[in-house]
């Protein structure tokens, strides 16, 4: 079940959908799918062992920057996660990869050079900073280790925006209006 609101700044009319904590992998034709986390979805999600993993989207309120932290579950007895995190950075930055002979090189096995496909989708005008989660550090995609829970872009301490929250535009305090339950 996924519970998705709005939070709303009665300040200056800003709107932020909130929808928690969203699960990603890697689907049958190469692409990353991000989703809330439904019934079904999480259907689709078990049924992937290649890669999947949960995704935090947080906001720094020092330098008023999304944060989308991606943390990889480990799909089991011989999974390479340092692939798998490999792979995800590709993902996270827009590639497709060819699934031909994936899952042998997530599941250790030589002789499998990991293809990009399709070139870059190029999308620069992202208000959001994107890391992968590991367990003593968080990772920028240009490979940078941050202390977990931190801004990459500034060092700050980020968190989820909630009920009560700092309006990212004007800084007033956030207020959360509809609920609705999707299912
Ligand atoms: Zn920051
Ligand atoms: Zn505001």
């Amino acid at each position: 079940m996924a519970i998705i609101g709005k939070l709303a700044c009665d300040s200056c009319g800003l709107e932020i959908e909130n929808e928690g904590l969203k699960v990603f992998w890697l689907d049958f034709s190469g692409e990353l799918r991000i989703s809330s986390q439904t019934r079904i979805t999480m259907i689709n999600f078990y049924d992937n062992t290649l890669l999947r993993g949960y995704l935090s989207k947080r906001y720094c309120s020092h330098c008023r920057n999304h944060v989308n932290t991606y943390r990889l579950d480990n799909c089991g007895e011989g999974y390479d996660m340092k692939r798998a995190c490999n792979l995800l950075k590709l993902l996270i930055k827009g590639y497709k990869v060819d699934p031909v002979g994936l899952r042998d090189h997530l599941y250790g096995g030589e002789g499998f050079f990991l293809k990009p496909k399709d070139g870059l989708d190029m999308k620069k005008d992202k208000e959001s900073f994107d890391v992968i989660g590991l367990t003593d550090y968080d990772l920028t995609l240009d490979g940078r280790k941050i202390d977990k829970d931190t801004c990459p872009n500034c060092g700050g301490g980020i968190d989820f925006l909630t009920d009560g929250s700092p309006c990212p535009r004007c800084s007033c305090n956030l207020h959360g209006v509809r609920r609705k339950f999707l299912d």
